[in-house]
């Protein structure tokens, strides 16, 4: 399965907090920022991964290819 590196553009999250719901072992809710992030390891494109990418209400989960 192809890995990954995971990024969120923090200036078009809404804090909807989605993706945190789908996948909390890679995206968190930073209290200190007030934004959420990902992770920052490799991890593996999984179809659960796609997924919450696409349900992204403004589109700004990014994935690297490694
Ligand atoms: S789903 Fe998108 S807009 Fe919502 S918190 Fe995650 S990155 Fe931000």
């Amino acid at each position: 399965m192809q890995k990954v590196r995971v990024f969120v553009d923090s200036y078009r999250c809404k804090w909807c907090e989605a993706c945190v719901v789908e996948m909390p072992e890679i995206f968190s809710y930073d209290e200190m920022t007030g934004k959420v992030a990902a992770i920052g390891e490799v991890v593996e494109l999984t179809p659960a991964l796609e997924s919450t990418i696409v349900i992204c209400p403004t589109k700004c989960i990014y994935v690297e290819e490694m």
